[in-house]
């Protein structure tokens, strides 16, 4: 994404947070109340305007803070308990495009062009990645979104029912009306949309998952539903409150507070059972990709339905006739080199060259029809061609296939021995008369 395009985008959300909180306290609740500043009114707005504060903060927190990269010497734990390498992947997690390894639940932002580490998604909406240094924020900030929108939405709706059993002078203004309507246009898509994702969050966070592992999830969930799979733990579900601990902190009174998050994102806690025993990794590779017990014994699923002896297909099977025919049908009439479906004596015969019939039917594809048809030949159109006379042509044919030198044995008989050459122009006759 082009840069500018993301600042354009929470300059967007900002000015859109702004109207939703403040339109509707100066242009819808403050008129509501006369206009004058009473507890009444600040008891209202009070706690709203809390609510969008924290809104900001944490937003803005979401926006400024860096995700977590990778530090240029980490390398991963082969030695002491090797939960990196060990037990998660079986294999140091290396990423090409950054060039440096990858610790457990990092992943490589193609937009951020680096690696994050514990990458959820990345966040239009923030311009940025959302990763394990502002996964908090980020939850605060959608809680906070669901609260204000549903304190905005209860407050302007307070405003129009109490309109519509009030008194004359409590009736709206247009531009009360105005500001109503907008408010209600740009809040409700707001809160049904950010609530719908926060539920989903809150499933993650109750999880201990991040949206990639929840794809990962998806993955081994229907790997074990095809077989292909034993049903694998994901490790780093820890029990609800632990899950939520290791994001928001552990102290209880401060989950709603912006405070960092804990650890520094390059280890992870993993969940104790039995499961993890050294020789489960995560996510489980597909074991339809990879081989487990060498080349001999891998099987090959054979690309063809037809097994005859050793993979080959049943020589003796042909295709039906009629599906030749239509695949015929179907075929060009292109010919290979050399190969022309013309006869040899015709005049279009050209040999070595590849035959083309020019606008042939499907129907008339045999020898006859091509010879029944009035050719013309490229160049001579509006010429009248005579119909070819096949007799005439496979004589001519003939004779100049006997003019090619070497190629038949010609029987020449070899005058008689005793007769002169002088004798050649003799008739017949005049022989017998001479010998008698
Ligand atoms: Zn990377
Ligand atoms: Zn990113």
């Amino acid at each position: 994404m082009h840069p500018w395009l993301g600042r354009l985008i929470v300059n967007f959300v900002l000015c859109l947070i702004c109207f939703i909180a403040y339109s509707s306290q100066i242009f819808i609740i403050w008129p509501w109340y006369g206009g004058v500043l009473s507890i009444e009114l600040i008891s209202l707005l009070l706690p709203f305007n809390l609510l969008v504060g924290m809104l900001l903060w944490n937003y803005f927190l979401c926006v400024i803070t860096d995700p977590g990269q990778v530090p240029d010497t980490w390398r991963p734990d082969t030695h002491s308990d090797g939960y990196e390498v060990k037990k998660l992947t079986g294999e140091p997690r290396y990423c090409r495009m950054c060039d440096r390894y990858k610790p457990p639940r990092a992943h490589h932002c193609r937009t951020c062009d680096r690696c994050v580490l514990r990458m959820d998604h990345h966040c239009p909406w923030i311009n940025n990645c959302v990763g394990h240094h502002n996964y908090g924020y980020f939850l605060r900030f959608l809680f906070y979104v669901d609260l204000s929108c549903s304190y905005h939405l209860t407050m302007v709706t307070r405003r129009v029912f109490h309109t519509m059993g009030g008194r004359y002078w409590d009736e709206p203004s247009s531009v009360e009306l105005v500001f109503t309507i907008l408010n209600y246009v740009a809040c409700t898509p707001v809160l049904l949309a950010v609530g719908a994702f926060s539920v989903y969050h809150l499933y993650c966070l109750l999880g201990n998952t991040t949206t990639i592992e929840g794809w990962e999830k998806d993955k081994v969930a229907t790997m074990v539903r095809r077989g292909k799979l034993q049903e694998v733990k994901f490790p780093y579900n820890l029990g609800r409150k632990k899950n939520i601990e290791s994001v928001l902190g552990k102290n209880m009174f401060l989950w709603c507070w912006p405070i960092a998050a804990p650890g520094n994102g390059l280890k992870y806690e993993l969940a104790e059972g039995d499961a993890f025993d050294g020789s489960v990794s995560w996510p489980p590779r597909d074991p339809s990709t990879y081989n487990t017990d060498g080349p001999q014994n891998e099987f090959v699923l054979p690309s063809s339905p037809w097994t005859y002896e050793n993979g080959s297909i049943n020589p003796s099977l042909e295709p039906y006739n009629s599906q030749r025919r239509s695949a015929a049908r179907r075929r060009p009439q292109r010919l290979t080199a050399g190969v022309s479906s013309l006869p040899p004596y015709h005049p279009d015969y050209q040999e070595g060259t590849e035959a083309m019939l020019e606008g042939s039917d499907e129907e008339s594809s045999g020898e006859d029809d091509v010879l029944r048809k009035p050719l013309v030949r490229a160049g001579s159109e509006g010429y009248e061609v005579r119909p070819v006379d096949r007799d005439d042509l496979l004589r001519r044919y003939l004779t100049d296939l006997g003019e090619q030198p070497g190629r038949y044995h010609r029987y020449i008989p070899t005058p008689d021995s005793e007769s002169d050459s002088e004798d050649d122009d003799v008739t017949l006759a005049e022989a017998i008369a001479k010998r008698q």
